[in-house]
């Protein structure tokens, strides 16, 4: 025994209020019912409309979800390219398409959870890069992924020219939206939602009424997305009510939906485990560092002094001691663990140097700075790389405080798991001059929608989508961008 994995859970909430249910086998997925314990952080509470409404969608999971007879039926259904009366769709299914970054994959599987669960769909998670393994299933008795036996064998190669997304085909009048109740037999069996972030106005009418009307009678939906989307659904009329009674506190709506579906493996638990009892457990506060380098950037000095401007003027962590240092050891010393995530080591290396180099102004805090990997470079596909990204994520949600970089998923899934609203370093206009302000706290919880649509569907045209309701804004660290309040 003594190991962090056998822990007695004692008292903690290990069901989170609710949101998780019970019943799983202990042994395929120990983070299910351990991470309470590693978060000081208890969370926001689920209500109890999602908790009710997430064990209907785990009930039609089972009913409906791969071995079943429905599967088998929806899929002859998809073979035969045809789709029959209403009466034979007592499932219908959402299949979501995994690619990009590990932070874009969990955004993008939450919102296609989201629209399921708004839909009454039964999501299904294409099993590319490495799904299965970075994740712990999160329906109990049943699977997300994706079987390898599905009809439409090219949907991970689905684009905005495949002639069946739902533009193409309001293009080609093979749908028409603005007529009422289209027969169910007249509807094509499938149709692909394209909400890549090249979509286009036509792809993001996804986000209308009218058009949901007619997508909801579709047996099969096939999606891409690398975005948050569900600021997008919001402006949906009749999905704005539900999230409503879903989420009385809006900006949760990742935060509950993250700790629901995204429990790491094993492998990865064992990774965020070791790495924490060894490096942040015995602090007295954690502070965590996520410095996103993007593309082939240089180490950059202003965005070492970004850092420690932000870090230092908002008391993150202590500012450093100018005059004669008086070597005296406060009684009170506080330890401060600061976990910093990057791609280069460069950054946390100068933050280690300054705070053993220099002392620091009040004399109390005992700073140690420590970066689980450097990986340089992003890599697509890899495993190891992927399972320490997903690894540092975590991580950095189970900190006290949380600093972004401006633009990355990475942090927002950090954010949204933690239940923190975090300091985002301001992406900056010249790569060699600090902005300022350094960084600003977010408003809310919620991941960014980075390529929300602009487009009044009632009216017709343009329309600036962060004004037409006061629950989503604008982000701050992108101005286009939209986002839960
Ligand atoms: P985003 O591009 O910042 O929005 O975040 P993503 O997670 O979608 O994609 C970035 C990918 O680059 C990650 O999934 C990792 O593979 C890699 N990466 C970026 N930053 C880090 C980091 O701090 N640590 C590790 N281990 N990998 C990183």
């Amino acid at each position: 025994g003594g190991s962090a994995l056998e822990w007695p859970a004692r008292s903690y909430d290990k069901l989170l209020n609710g949101l998780l249910a019970d019943g799983f086998d202990k042994e395929s997925c120990y983070s299910r019912y351990q991470s309470a314990m590693y978060r000081r952080n208890a969370g926001r509470k689920p209500s109890v409309y999602l908790v009710t409404k997430l064990r209907r969608q785990e009930a039609l999971q089972n009913r409906c979800g791969p071995g079943t007879v429905a599967y088998s039926n929806a899929l002859e259904q998809l073979k035969s390219g045809k789709s029959s009366g209403i009466g034979s769709q007592e499932c219908k299914y959402l299949v979501s398409i995994s690619y990009q970054g590990v932070g874009n994959r969990i955004l993008a599987t939450a919102s296609a959870f989201m629209y399921a669960l708004l839909t009454n769909r039964v999501l299904l998670v294409d099993p590319s890069n490495e799904m299965g393994e970075l994740f712990c299933e999160p329906f109990p008795n049943t699977t997300w992924l994706l079987p390898p036996e599905f009809p439409l064998t090219s949907y991970t190669n689905f684009s905005h020219d495949t002639a069946q997304s739902y533009s193409n085909m309001l293009r080609n009048k093979v749908l028409k939206a603005d007529v009422d109740d289209v027969p169910a037999a007249q509807l094509p069996v499938f149709t692909y939602i394209h909400l890549h972030h090249d979509a286009t106005q036509d792809d993001n009418l996804f986000f209308c009424d009218e058009d949901q009307r007619l997508l909801r009678n579709i047996p099969w939906l096939v999606m891409r997305t690398d975005s948050y989307i569900v600021p997008g659904l919001f402006l949906d009329m009749g999905f704005r009510e539900k999230l409503t009674r879903l989420f009385p506190e809006l900006d949760t709506v990742f935060h509950h939906l993250g700790r629901y579906l995204f429990h790491p493996s094993n492998h990865v638990w064992g990774l965020i485990t070791r790495y924490y009892d060894a490096y942040l457990a015995w602090a007295q506060q954690r502070v965590g560092i996520q410095v996103r380098v993007f593309g082939s950037e240089s180490n950059s000095p202003a965005l070492l002094e970004q850092i420690t401007m932000c870090t230092q003027k908002h008391g993150l962590l202590p500012e450093l001691h100018t005059g004669v240092e008086s070597i005296v050891r406060a009684a009170n010393q506080k330890s401060k663990a600061v976990l910093v995530t990057s791609l280069k080591s460069w950054y946390s290396e100068k933050l280690k140097s300054m705070y053993w180099e220099h002392a620091v102004a009040t004399g109390e805090a005992a700073v140690s700075v420590n970066q689980p990997s450097h990986e340089e470079f992003q890599h697509y596909g890899a495993k190891s790389h992927d399972t320490k990204a997903w690894a540092e994520i975590y991580l950095l949600s189970l900190t006290d405080t949380l600093v972004t970089t401006a633009w990355s998923t990475f942090g927002y899934v950090a954010q949204g798991l933690g239940g923190m609203r975090p300091w985002v370093l301001y992406k900056p206009e010249n790569n060699s001059v600090v902005p300022d302000p350094p960084c600003g706290q977010d408003f809310s919880l919620d991941p960014c929608f980075h390529q929300p649509p602009f487009y009044d569907c009632r009216l017709k045209h343009w329309a600036d989508t962060g004004k037409v309701v006061p629950q989503v804004k604008h982000c701050i660290d992108r101005a286009w961008g939209l986002k839960l309040v």
